[in-house]
């Protein structure tokens, strides 16, 4: 059995007062999304799920809303009433946190622009326990690897963060603070906690294993530094020598036995250019870090819970206060996990047009296509910390969007890949639709119909030709092929409705993941600014990316 019966009523409940809130049609997608928030761990079958809402929602759709009302009044009286909106349902708490004590930081390596799994995580669970306890939130860009460090992810990083409406208090760059790190290393060297390797990192890799120590490990202090200023001073080339943790060759733990601290590399910094030739290895940096900034907690993935354990080691030997650190599990969303290099490389053979391609999941091509700040921060709440993985669909994102997004975008009336049609037997007249049919203050859009010039969506001319159907607003019509007869105004209960575009009219590109589409929209459309979302009726939402004169480029949101 796919769900259980009481998984299948709570399911029954949440379409049932879907469809009483909204006119007697349950949405699915918010269906599943009310499921899920209430029982989270029906995450893991989100296709089980979705298949049983699907079912019920068709059921739910087919009766009438009196029914609908009487039915949920039996099941689940209280679901009667809407509840208020609360705010934002928050984070749990947070052991040992202090109002206005907690420091978080958010430590992107800038390699590239953000992506959506930073996005659900890193970024919102740091930034909201900052807020949330009224402390300080750091971003911290960790560019320690000067060659995969890229100039322009510095200034892009910030920038999707401002669009998600995350305003760091402070931001820290890792690469000004190489003195520091110089500093520290230096320390564990003189006390004869830290030693230059000079295996190659396949010897070492082996005594590891093994548990034997590197033959320079019983070295002298004063023999140790001679190597760490030879170098400092590029009398190595990259891989010959690494400053290393002297920690216990014996743990069972293999990460922990005897850890890099820094390594050398020639590579080309786009801050500090060929300043430095030795980089601090990122779990040495980051204890380092976070101590100097005080972070007192820290939100990570799990695949960094090894770190977590090397970090605790760096902390003890400095004898410093480890910060509370919550490993979580990941959200997998499907294809939403690009590399940067094989994006790199798609924008370089020109397979996507760049790093804002509605194809790519970076945050940038997600705000282009019309998802809001809002809608990252509310799945991210939703997920919380949890420590398993995550799956989730598409369609919990967009349900989530497309409730941010529908009271704010007006109707539009579009027609892709258009046909040309010519009405007999009516005159010209200017129609008027709700700008949007929820909010009549809004007011009406006027659009003119001039019935020689009508345009239908290639898709729509096909299926509905030797057909009788309703133009919206303007009235019916029988359609032979390129002539249409007009049956006059009466509305026919069942017969189809379907939009159209007459003139004047504008031009507009609609950027799908797939494909890009050319049609027609009514003139209004031209009041809509870049950044704007509309819904095109019947095709779905849709962000204004671009206007030039006469064409309006949207991206395509999702129905
Ligand atoms: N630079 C690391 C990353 O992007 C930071 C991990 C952390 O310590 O939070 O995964």
């Amino acid at each position: 059995m796919a769900v259980s019966r009481m998984e299948r009523e709570l399911i029954v409940r949440y379409c049932l007062q879907n469809a009483i809130f909204y006119k007697g049609k349950a949405n699915p997608g918010a269906v599943i999304g009310k499921v899920m928030a209430d029982q989270p761990e029906l995450r893991k079958r989100v296709a089980d799920v979705k298949k049983e809402v699907m079912s019920v929602v068709r059921i739910v759709n087919r009766m009438k809303l009196d029914e609908q009302e009487k039915r949920l009044k039996k099941l689940a009286p209280k679901m009667m009433k809407r509840l208020p909106k609360k705010k934002s349902r928050g984070l749990p708490e947070l052991k040992g946190a202090v109002n206005g004590k907690v420091v978080t930081r958010f430590a992107p390596s800038p390699t590239g622009p953000l992506s959506l799994p930073h996005l659900l995580r890193p970024v919102f669970i740091n930034y909201l326990y900052a807020r949330k306890y009224k402390g300080k939130f750091i971003l911290r860009l960790e560019d320690t690897d000067p060659v995969k460090t890229l100039k322009e992810a510095y200034k892009w990083i910030q920038e999707d963060l401002k669009r998600v409406g995350v305003r760091p208090d402070k931001v820290v760059i890792k690469s000004q603070h190489m003195e520091l790190y110089y500093r520290k290393a230096e320390e564990l060297i003189k006390r004869g906690r830290a030693y230059v390797c000079l295996c190659s990192a396949e010897k070492f890799r082996g005594l590891k294993l093994k548990k034997e120590h590197c033959p320079e490990r019983g070295r002298s202090a004063e023999e140790n530094m001679k190597d760490w200023k030879a170098m400092l001073k590029g009398k190595f080339y990259e891989g010959e020598a690494v400053v290393r943790l002297k920690t216990d060759m014996s743990n069972p733990n293999p990460v922990l036995r005897d850890p890099p601290l820094l390594r050398i590399s020639y590579g080309k910094h786009p801050k500090v250019g060929t300043r430095y030739n030795v980089w601090p290895l990122y779990n040495f940096a980051c204890a380092i870090e976070d101590h100097d900034q005080g972070v007192t907690h820290v939100f990570r993935a799990k695949e960094h819970e090894h770190n977590t354990a090397v970090q605790k080691l760096m902390y003890k030997e400095f004898g410093w206060k480890p910060p509370f650190v919550v490993n979580f599990g990941m959200i997998y969303l499907p294809d939403s996990k690009a590399h940067i290099r094989d994006i790199k490389r798609w924008i370089a053979d020109g397979t996507v047009s760049g790093w804002d391609d509605p194809k790519l999941p970076t945050a940038r091509a997600l705000f282009r296509r019309g998802f809001q700040a809002e809608t990252f921060r509310e799945l991210a709440i939703t997920c919380g910390l949890s420590k398993t993985d995550i799956r989730i669909g598409w369609e919990n994102l967009e349900g989530i969007n497309r409730k941010v997004v529908d009271p704010r975008a007006n109707r539009v009336m579009a027609v892709l890949d258009p046909v040309e049609i010519m009405v007999h037997g009516a005159k010209a007249r200017t129609v008027e639709l709700k700008v949007h049919p929820d909010f009549p203050k809004r007011g009406m859009r006027k659009v003119k119909a001039v019935p020689h010039h009508m345009y239908l969506s290639r898709h729509d001319w096909r299926v509905l030709r030797k057909h009788e159907f309703r133009l919206i607003g303007f009235g019916n019509v029988y359609l032979k092929d390129y002539q249409a007869e007009y049956r006059g105004d009466k509305i026919v209960k069942g017969m189809q409705k379907v939009q159209w575009v007459s003139r004047p009219h504008v031009r507009i590109k609609l950027i799908m993941p797939e494909e890009t589409k050319e049609g027609l929209a009514e003139p209004s459309i031209s009041k809509a600014k870049v950044g704007d979302i509309v819904q095109l009726e019947r095709t779905g939402f849709a962000r204004v990316d671009k206007k030039t004169k006469g064409l309006v480029t949207l991206v395509f949101s999702h129905k």
